[in-house]
């Protein structure tokens, strides 16, 4: 049997509901902030509960809009977690801040303990990233942020749907980023990104922001960057954005079986305790295991796509030379990067597909 880790030929197999809406938009000329974009911010918004949505052309543009709104530049530092997709970081470099990093919790976001001993003078923004699609602790985190008068900018990326508390993540910061990327649970046919606020005065710089800070036509109102979601992938996310809670609801049911049948496993795997507070979504499905590499080739061997995210942790990149870090500063994140592995959870598996998953794991350790 195969257990693939991509579903995309098997998500857009009947897409002519699809193509005659594209086919619709490219009568119609409206390529640029069309009203697909408008109409797909709006479903957004509603979905995640705040204000304003606003498309841009992709969840790295997302975070790095977010801190150019905020004012973060040379000179900020933006404290995040250093077991991360390369995007966090890249936008807050590109933003010409600096990253500092504390470590995680054993459920792979950032630990709220650690957070105080890692504000300077310097601080602007504490950027929670929602690692795996499990929410990070949000309530802590904001209460922190307030008291040293920082701002939150929330990595949602891969955790659209989840919720702490019943409220949905994105909705606890000024901002919430959420990418479109084709690996994401709500993806668009290529790149893509969202970001959510509920302030005006951010919803209005963003606007400037994503679209060369144009005022109108022929008004520049501030130094801004081309970065708009097309108008063709807001089509497809329109589509898509109806089937967000089948997908969830299917992700969560597998994520749930393999719990059931792997946690303690013989001793060599731990899965995270799942807080009932919390809504995860399970972008991705990562457990720790021993002897990660030989249960990755043995997982592959037997046609299982099974991934590692990922081992290398952020601080110990070699981009990261100049920063400062070295190996052992992060002590949890560096003990998970070497044993995590990822296994398919995608909503398109078949009970049978996940069953055989258990198996081949399981057939590992006996
Ligand atoms: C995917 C991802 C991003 C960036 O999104 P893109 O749309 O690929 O630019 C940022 N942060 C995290 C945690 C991600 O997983």
């Amino acid at each position: 049997m195969e257990v693939k880790y991509s579903y995309l030929e098997e998500q857009f197999r009947d897409h002519a509901a699809i193509f005659a809406d594209l086919d619709k938009l490219i009568q119609s000329g409206d390529y640029t902030l069309g009203k697909p974009v408008v109409e797909f911010e709006e479903k957004f918004a509603a979905l995640i509960g705040t204000k304003y949505a606003l498309g841009v052309n992709s969840g790295t543009d997302a975070l790095f809009l977010s801190l150019k709104a905020l004012n973060v530049g040379p000179g900020d530092e933006v404290i995040t977690s250093p077991n991360t997709f390369i995007a966090t970081v890249g936008a807050i470099v590109a933003a010409g801040a600096k990253p500092v990093y504390v470590d995680v919790t054993e459920e792979f976001t950032i630990n709220p303990a650690l957070i105080e001993k890692a504000i300077t003078k310097n601080t602007k923004v504490i950027m929670p990233v929602h690692y795996a699609g499990h929410p990070a602790d949000m309530k802590e985190i904001v209460a922190i942020a307030e008291k040293h008068g920082l701002k939150v900018i929330e990595d949602s990326c891969q955790a659209i749907g989840a919720s702490v508390d019943g409220r949905w993540v994105g909705t606890f910061g000024v901002t919430g980023a959420f990418s479109l990327h084709p690996l994401k649970n709500l993806n668009v046919w290529g790149d893509g990104g969202m970001i959510v606020t509920s302030s005006e005065e951010v919803r209005d710089r963003l606007i400037l922001l994503r679209n060369h800070g144009l005022l109108n036509r022929d008004e520049v109102g501030i130094y801004g960057y081309n970065s708009r979601l097309d108008s063709l992938q807001a089509v497809v996310g329109n589509h898509l954005i109806k089937d967000i809670h089948v997908i969830t609801e299917n992700r969560i049911k597998w994520a749930n079986k393999l719990d059931a049948a792997l946690h303690g496993y013989k001793g060599c795997i731990t899965i995270p305790e799942r807080r009932t507070h919390k809504r995860y979504v399970f972008h991705l499905y990562m457990m720790r295991v021993e002897r990660r590499d030989e249960l990755l080739a043995h997982l592959l061997k037997n046609g299982v796509d099974a991934k590692v995210h990922y081992p290398i942790p952020m601080h110990l990149q070699p981009a990261a030379a100049g920063q400062g870090y070295k190996k052992g500063d992060f002590p949890v994140t560096e003990s998970q990067s070497a044993s995590l592995i990822t296994l398919p959870v995608h909503q398109h598996l078949s009970s049978e597909q996940v069953d055989y998953m258990i198996e081949v794991v399981k057939g590992f350790y006996s």
